[in-house]
């Protein structure tokens, strides 16, 4: 198996819009060797620079599933001026791209506890995914929670594939919060992921949360349930953004 700091090439097999500020790229490895990893782990893009000459790098999360070895998605948000966002909104299909990695040590808990809350922001998802797609089958039992939080109503994506997951894994509920108000006549959580999280009963209910996204939002969440609630920080594993 290549070691992390090995440059891997991929090529950019699709590209998926799912808004015009959310993008997947679908990757696959040039090299018949596996790439292996972990879910929960990230891979680093190495953004050509021509102004250093320098690759600049930024840590994306694999949004598939670890049994797939042929290469990965990535679940990108556009940020306004940023070297990667520019780069990759840049992109037609058909380039190659170089990673390092995996990288990274928030992993799916095992043996698992009965019910697994996911609380993320943006696309924070795509850590979440990943754990999603990659334990389905081997705990498809499991009481799978998300809210996903969002601005606006037009930021929406991936309900119809999360949709789609809940036919093999009936016990997979997820919600949408808006920050903003809901404006087309539907009607929904409206506010941060972390005020709905008194919701849940985590408290009878053997619970791991897993957080993901914006640093704010993590934050906020730990700060809930180990001071306000008094829950078990090491049932609490979360990846920031930023
Ligand atoms: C472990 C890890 C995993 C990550 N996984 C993902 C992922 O799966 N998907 C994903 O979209 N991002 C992910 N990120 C964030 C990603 O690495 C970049 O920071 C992000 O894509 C911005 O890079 P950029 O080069 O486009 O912007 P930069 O050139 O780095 O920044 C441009 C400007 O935007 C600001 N900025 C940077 N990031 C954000 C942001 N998120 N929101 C608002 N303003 C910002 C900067 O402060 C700067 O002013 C991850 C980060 C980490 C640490």
């Amino acid at each position: 198996m290549a070691s992390p700091r090995t440059l891997t090439q991929m090529t950019v097999e699709t590209i998926i819009d799912h808004t015009p500020m959310v993008r997947e790229l679908r990757l696959r490895n040039q090299s018949s060797e596996p790439f292996r990893f972990k879910a929960g782990q990230f891979v680093m893009l190495h953004v050509p620079d021509a102004e250093t000459g320098k690759p600049a790098l930024r840590a994306y999360s694999i949004a598939s599933e670890e049994q797939k070895t042929d290469g990965f998605n990535l679940i990108l948000k556009y940020v306004d001026n940023g070297k990667a966002s520019s780069f990759v909104w840049g992109l037609g299909g058909n380039e190659t791209l170089s990673f390092t990695g995996p990288f990274g040590k928030v992993f799916f808990q095992e043996p698992p506890i009965e019910q697994i809350i996911f609380l993320n922001t943006g696309t924070g998802l795509a850590q979440h995914l990943s754990y999603l797609l990659s334990k389905k089958d081997q705990f498809p039992n499991l009481k799978y929670k998300m809210l996903f939080g969002l601005r606006h109503e037009t930021d929406i994506y991936f309900e119809k594939e999360l949709t789609e997951l809940q036919k093999t894994l009936p016990n997979f509920e997820f919600e949408y919060v808006l920050s903003r108000a809901w404006s087309s006549g539907r009607t929904g959580k409206t506010g941060y992921v972390q005020n709905f999280i008194k919701d849940f009963d985590f408290k009878n209910i053997p619970t791991t949360f897993y957080l993901c996204g914006n640093g704010g939002m993590i934050k906020a969440t730990k700060e809930i349930l180990i001071d306000q609630h008094g829950f078990d920080k090491t049932r609490i594993w979360a990846e920031a953004f930023d």
